[in-house]
């Protein structure tokens, strides 16, 4: 691990502190610690970011897009609790970051992304690091990706203006979704939804976040245009 990156796991470890009385958690869990370390950020942004990596901030990956802030990934990572046998949904593969991170810790992660060229980009990345557990998909991921369903977790990285249904159905008892939820540009609220063995779902709000918003075409809505 070289300095920089023993900088960044620090400033998470830190954060994980300040923010303790929102979360619940002091520190994050080690296994999404080693996880964090395993990756090397820096093969995830352009040439013009390298020096940038490992700050704990969003960085742009083009298209209007961000990679999300180490601080937030080893967040979401640890909010779902994922175990070595999962699988795992991801909406918004953006750099592929975050997928990559799951991919250390699951069996398998699934992975969407709406703009195609980030999606190839990640793809071609994954597969040049050698991820041979993340599977990424070209389109929408509004409506989740039912043939892989259902989903021990799900973490969307794009703010929804709602927790999708189609998202709910698609964990399994006992399953894990977090997800921002607020209005695009806006306050947002990192929600954490669990799934009870018995079907009922609970939401907790998490932390005050800003991401950038899930597109979601008026097609895409149960019943038609959004109005
Ligand atoms: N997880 C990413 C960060 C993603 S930024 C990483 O680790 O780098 C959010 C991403 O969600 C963007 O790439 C955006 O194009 C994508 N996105 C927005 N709406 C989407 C939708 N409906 N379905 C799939 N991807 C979407």
């Amino acid at each position: 691990m070289n300095e920089k990156q023993k900088h960044m796991l620090d400033t998470i470890r830190r954060e994980a502190k300040f923010t303790a009385s929102y979360t619940g958690r002091q520190a994050f869990n080690e296994r999404v610690m080693q996880a964090m370390q395993s990756v090397d950020r820096e093969a995830f942004v352009s040439s013009q970011y390298k020096d940038l990596a490992f700050d704990n901030g969003p960085l742009p990956i083009g298209h209007g897009q961000t990679i999300s802030q180490p601080y937030i990934v080893a967040l979401m990572t640890d909010l779902v609790d994922v175990t070595a046998e999962n699988i795992v949904l991801e909406i918004g593969t953006g750099s592929g970051y975050q997928a990559a991170v799951l991919a250390k810790l699951v069996r398998q992660v699934y992975t969407i992304e709406k703009i195609p060229e980030l999606a190839e980009l990640a793809r071609q990345r994954l597969k040049t690091l050698g991820y041979n557990n993340i599977e990424v998909r070209i389109g929408s991921g509004y409506h989740g990706w039912h043939e892989k369903s259902p989903f021990d977790a799900i973490i969307v990285t794009a703010a929804a203006t709602h927790i999708p249904q189609r998202l709910v159905d698609q964990l399994k008892p006992g399953g894990r979704m977090v997800i921002p939820v607020g209005l695009p540009y806006m306050h947002q609220e990192l929600m954490l939804v669990i799934k009870s063995k018995s079907g009922a779902m609970h939401t907790e709000s998490v932390l005050g976040v800003s991401f950038v918003p899930l597109v979601v075409a008026d097609d895409e809505f149960p019943g038609g245009s959004s109005g």
